[in-house]
């Protein structure tokens, strides 16, 4: 089996389990540069992923190998080795076989597992088209203003912005606009980034005193897509930068496309003025598919993978997967490699073996630690901010919603989640659990965020 296919489906397993930005941070342009004696390198782009991979991740990537195939001892970390040719390496073993072989592998044999390129002019990834985009009642007002934009850009849905929850297909869907408008007018000038990267163009913009040539770059585009717009630096200079950049196209009228997990008044480190700008055109949500549609990508997307998986299996996977599209892919393909390495179809049992394993044991493994981290992570204030009693009035909710999790996921008693945020009577917890709940039968918004907020703790 392909060292590359083994890195790519233990990422995808390791994506399931930490923040987006920390996945991108550490986990991007990394891969396995050899495999020998039960020992796998892998290659890093630099110090500083290596220290992170090492000392933070290695314990979960050994478990995502090792879970795909049980012989590897260790892992080790470099700075900077080419990937492997394919074929220099020994191979990996396959875990015990017990089934009977099956009619599997000459589908498998067709996976194509080569890396798309991404091109470098527009940095728009060809995998992302329309015509691979599956419509259902969740999206499909989305998916009409992104083809209303392909047919008119810069007219009525200026800026366009779709929000909605991790793994429903922003990026995919933002993509395809940037690759349809491209496909229908090839001199249109094109350009997908992600904020964070963005920003990080801006700062070292900054740094070389390069800012006017950036400026430049930016304002010439006819369709300019920003993804994960959430992710906008606090830093005043970086979202003035954007606001010039954003008001000048506009002007212009040339189209942004802008993609977020969730709708502007709800990213905190957004300025007002840029708020009201993204909310000045057209917004667009993607909900969550529903179980037909569900079934009708997994169906689809085993067609592309030219491999053909039992209709009871995939219909194990759809009801139980029910909010995030690329674990749909995720699980499929652990599927999909499964049957190669173990040459046997996966029954329905197996699936729901493996999907139990996914799907239900994190949630032991949330700790009180957790919730802390991760609220304060996602709203962008600190742990100690968060679980002092300080009365500043931005924690004030952000410490309620906290409370709220520890009662409701967390089942943590009431003295102990009012001792744990601000050293408080239980009664303050109490009080703020209530007024949680009440809040949530009336404001969606709220429901919104907690849903969320609940995904990165539960993280598949
Ligand atoms: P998001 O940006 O919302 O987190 P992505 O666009 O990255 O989600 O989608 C996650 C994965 O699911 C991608 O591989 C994407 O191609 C696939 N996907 C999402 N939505 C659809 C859809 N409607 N049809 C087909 N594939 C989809
Ligand atoms: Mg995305």
């Amino acid at each position: 089996m392909d060292l590359h296919e083994l890195w790519k489906t233990a990422l995808a397993d390791i994506e399931l389990g930490v923040s987006r930005p920390s996945f991108i941070t550490w986990f991007k342009d990394t891969h396995i540069a050899s495999y020998n004696g039960g020992k796998i390198v892998v290659s890093v782009p630099n110090g500083f992923a290596k220290e992170w991979l090492q000392n933070k991740y290695n314990k979960s990537i050994v478990k995502a190998v090792r879970n795909l195939t049980p012989d590897v001892r260790e892992i080790e970390y470099m700075v900077g080795e080419p990937p492997a040719q394919t074929g220099t390496h020994e191979r990996l073993t396959k875990p015990p076989q017990t089934k009977t072989p099956n009619m599997f592998p000459q589908y498998l044999d067709q996976l194509d597992l080569k890396d798309v390129v991404v091109n470098p002019t527009t940095n728009l990834n060809p995998k992302y088209t329309f015509q691979n985009f599956i419509v259902g009642s969740f999206n499909e007002f989305a998916h009409a203003a992104a083809q209303s934009v392909v047919k008119k850009p810069g007219g009525i849905y200026n800026p366009l912005f779709i929000y909605g929850g991790v793994g429903l297909g922003k990026t995919h869907l933002i993509q395809a606009i940037g690759n349809a408008l491209v496909a229908e007018q090839p001199s249109a000038k094109v350009r997908y980034v992600s904020a964070e990267k963005y920003m990080i163009e801006i700062v070292d913009a900054l740094r070389t005193q390069e800012i006017q040539q950036l400026k430049e770059k930016y304002r010439n585009f006819d369709l300019l897509i920003v993804d994960d717009i959430q992710f906008i630096g606090k830093t005043e200079k970086m979202q003035e930068e954007f606001f010039h950049t954003f008001n000048e196209l506009y002007e212009k009228n040339k189209q942004i496309v802008i993609s977020s997990d969730r709708p502007p008044a709800a990213i905190p480190t957004l300025e007002a003025r840029l708020r009201s700008r993204f909310e000045g055109g057209m917004m667009a949500d993607i909900g969550e598919p529903d179980f037909e549609t569900r079934l009708t990508i997994l169906k689809k997307k085993q067609e592309e993978k030219q491999v053909v998986i039992n209709d009871d299996v995939l219909t194990v996977i759809a009801q139980t997967i029910k909010n995030n599209i690329r674990e749909l892919e995720g699980v499929l393909n652990k599927i999909v490699l499964m049957s190669k390495m173990t040459n046997t179809p996966i029954t329905t049992e197996e699936t729901k073996k493996i999907l139990n394993q996914l799907v239900y044991a994190p949630k032991k493994f949330a700790t009180p630690k957790k919730v802390i981290k991760t609220i304060a992570d996602f709203y962008e204030i600190s742990e100690k901010d968060l679980t002092n009693n300080s009365r500043k009035k931005e924690m004030v909710r952000p410490r309620q919603i906290t409370m709220y999790v520890l009662r409701d996921d967390l089942k943590c008693s009431f003295p102990f989640i009012g001792e744990r945020l601000g050293k408080k009577d239980h009664t303050t917890a109490i009080h703020a659990y209530k007024k949680i709940k009440n809040e949530l039968q009336i404001n969606q918004d709220l429901e919104e965020e907690l849903k969320l907020i609940r995904e990165r703790i539960f993280a598949l």
